[in-house]
């Protein structure tokens, strides 16, 4: 299921837009100001933000440009003036589409359809991962070190993917279960940990001192940045 995060200071309207996207199957957040709003980004990894322009705490323009500085994730701007449209588009920005106030919340339903699936072909069509010395081919489901091949078991593979394709960034033990396609069940953390130690056996040359996959200590796991 697929998270969305809505970003907008109108309590109203984010209400009745979240009850809609809920009505549609999607799972979503709300933050009611621009900076609790990009602190929400850092720590749940929604999958598509909709994004309200004039926000307390900060301004949606900025709230854009940092989840840009660090991502890929779609974003759909709302504004309430047509002049201010030219501004989202702009590519610099890197929205996704904008919406104009007022809207009806099918349409936005239907963008949000529109833009995860154009996304979704996106990510598909980037089927290779380089990073550090790895090759991780998504197609043939296969992971080269400097040309030698590592097999892993198809949910070290996902584990291995979903870490590798945001260097840096922190994974609790959670989302990586989800990225699994697992189900959340009691114990899920020891699971996730044992994965891990066996991707690490098979990965690194010394796994414990590992040079790709590091603890970050009370969350989770993160591929190590390069460079
Ligand atoms: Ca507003």
């Amino acid at each position: 299921m697929a998270m969305i995060l809505i970003i907008e200071d109108e309590t109203e309207l984010a209400k009745v837009l979240r009850s809609y996207l809920e009505k549609a199957g999607f799972n979503v957040t709300t933050a009611y100001r621009g900076d609790t709003g990009l602190s929400t980004w850092e720590h749940k990894h929604p999958d598509l933000v909709i994004l309200d322009l004039n926000l307390p705490g900060m301004d949606g323009l900025d709230v854009a440009r940092e989840i840009r500085r660090k991502s890929n994730t779609p974003i759909i701007m709302l504004t309430a003036r047509v002049e201010e449209t030219d501004q989202l588009i702009g590519l610099e920005l890197g929205a996704d589409d904008y919406i104009l106030k007022p809207f009806s919340p099918r349409v936005v339903v239907a963008r949000v359809r529109a833009i995860l699936r154009r996304f979704e072909d996106r990510t598909e069509s980037h089927q290779v991962i380089h990073v550090s010395d790895l090759t991780i081919d998504n197609k043939a489901h296969l992971v080269l070190r400097n040309d030698e091949l590592i097999d892993l078991t198809p949910t070290e593979f996902s584990l291995l993917k979903t870490l590798a394709s945001h260097p840096g960034q922190a994974f609790d033990r959670l989302q990586l279960l989800e990225a699994t396609q697992g189900n959340t069940y009691e114990g899920y953390e020891r699971t996730i940990d044992a994965h891990i130690k066996n991707l690490r056996a098979k990965l690194e040359t010394d796994p414990k001192n590992p040079q790709y996959i590091e603890t970050v200590f009370g969350i989770g796991y993160r591929f190590v940045k390069t460079s």
